[in-house]
């Protein structure tokens, strides 16, 4: 089975890492695709966002990583994937990933979107709590990869 984990890792998060290390092994390939958001103004590059989710899982085989400004059902399509996979960490996030994933079924009905819980402990971090608390200079160990908190710190954060 082939899957597509779409979203802004801007930046990646030791919680994403953990979902995407999670499904890795369950599908034959998981496709991470690095999504514009029209609403969210992006603190990182498509190509830094790329580089810190290549330089963090370049031992996952059949793992790959693309960026894309379009729907994310019609990247899904093109690669012929099964499945749309996605976080929940809480309520809070409940009720965007249903109106998404009933809005790709009406676009895509043959791509399944498949949910997985976050981890205990990953599932109070997110981007924009991230960059929050590195602007602030606060401890970002447990929160991010190593890569990623070099980065932060040379955007002067
Ligand atoms: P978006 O901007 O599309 O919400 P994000 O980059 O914030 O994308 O997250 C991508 C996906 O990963 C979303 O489904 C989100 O709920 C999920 N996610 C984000 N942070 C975590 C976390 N700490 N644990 C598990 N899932 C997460």
């Amino acid at each position: 089975m082939i899957a597509v984990y779409p979203g802004s890792f801007d930046p990646i998060t030791l919680g994403h890492v953990d979902i995407i290390q999670r499904l890795s092994n369950k599908f034959s390939e998981l496709h991470i695709l690095i999504a514009e958001s029209s609403e969210k103004k992006s603190l990182f590059t498509f190509e830094e966002r790329s580089k810190f989710i290549k330089e963090i899982l370049v031992q996952n085989k059949n793992v790959f990583i693309h960026c894309s400004s379009g729907l994310t059902v019609d990247f899904a399509k093109k690669i012929k994937a099964d499945c749309i996979v996605r976080g929940l960490r809480a309520v809070s996030d409940f009720e965007y990933e249903m109106g998404m994933a009933n809005m790709n079924k009406k676009l895509a009905p043959e791509i399944e979107t498949y949910i997985l819980f976050a981890s205990p402990q990953f599932n109070f971090v997110s981007s924009r709590l991230v960059k929050e608390i590195a602007k602030l200079g606060g401890d970002l160990n447990g929160l991010v990869p190593e890569n990623v908190k070099e980065a932060l710190k040379n955007k002067g954060y």
